[in-house]
């Protein structure tokens, strides 16, 4: 009779532990490694994010972004259906320093989910520009280091046994970031010159990177059109400046560059701020080409 009580009580333990463990692969399946093809699915708020966790997590993740291409991210706001996809995702990444303004409906659609939810300027030293905090962290090479960092931390949580692939492509692309940003250090102190002009307030962290100063035709969140009393300061400023370039950005007022330039007698340029997919460009390609555009401007005027 004791034994069978034993063997009983035995068995409904197994038992337990079975539901248990077979509860706990599943949790593990579902937030780590949902899709057929076994790769994780991360969300990302805006573009220049989706370059940096595609760069470290290779062919290991699919990464959409949530901001649609030609889409002003600053004038972004989510209805619900946009938000569904997420509840599917093993992570959502977004930038911080104030870029979403919608971030709580994130975490409100997510919060029972246990999906990590990364801000990725977690150690970034933020500027401010007018008393607003400047979210455009990742036009700064140094900034894009640590973001890359915090993604990179990401993926290895979620995906531990892939760790050493994740670092390594981490060091690969810390490598071409920390090349691109020494060989134009040195240019750039080299200049006289040091303000350029711009469509938004983007360029506030490269700036700081490389010691220079820009003015721009919108505001840091590129907020309406400037009064005719601004547009009257900008041009006074680039006549004093003798500025020759008036750099241009496909989604902030570009109008409004051309009327600038035309009154200061100078050429327009397209400048990258990358919150949105505008060519073939990687996110590399994309910073040398607005280095080498501002540095060209500089060193002409
Ligand atoms: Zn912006």
């Amino acid at each position: 009779m004791k034994k069978k009580i034993i063997s009983g009580i035995l068995a409904l333990l197994t038992g337990v532990m079975l539901i248990g463990c077979g509860a706990n692969t599943k949790t593990t399946t579902e937030n780590t490694k949902g899709t057929k093809d076994d790769k994780l699915k991360i969300t990302v708020s805006i573009y220049p994010l989706k370059e940096f966790t595609e760069e470290i997590a290779g062919d290991k993740a699919d990464v959409t972004c949530l901001v649609p291409n030609n889409v002003e991210p600053h004038e972004y706001d989510p209805k619900a259906q946009d938000l569904e996809g997420l509840t599917k995702s093993d992570a959502f990444i977004y930038n911080g320093l104030g870029m979403e303004s919608w971030i709580d409906k994130v975490n409100d659609v997510i919060k029972d989910k246990n999906i990590p939810v990364v801000d990725s300027s977690t150690g970034v030293e933020s500027r401010k520009e007018e008393d607003a905090i400047d979210p455009h962290s990742w036009l700064s090479l140094k900034n894009a280091e640590i973001q890359s960092e915090n993604i990179k931390n990401t993926l290895v949580k979620l995906d531990e046994k892939n760790k050493d692939y994740y670092e390594g492509n981490y060091s690969k692309f810390k490598g071409e970031l920390e090349s691109l940003y020494g060989e134009y250090k040195p240019k750039f102190e080299a200049l006289n010159k040091k303000n350029f002009i711009t469509g938004h307030a983007a360029f506030g962290y490269l700036c700081r990177d490389f010691g220079l100063t820009q003015k721009s035709v919108e505001n840091l969140f590129a907020e309406g059109e400037p009064t005719p009393k601004q547009l009257e300061d900008l041009v006074s400023f680039c006549k004093e400046s003798n500025i020759k370039t008036v750099f241009s950005e496909s989604l902030a007022s570009p109008k409004i560059s051309e009327t600038l330039a035309k009154e200061v007698g100078a050429k327009v340029v397209p400048i990258l701020t990358l919150e949105s997919k505008e060519d073939d460009k990687s996110y590399l390609e994309s910073m040398r080409y607005n280095l080498d555009e501002i540095y060209g401007c500089l060193k002409d005027e």
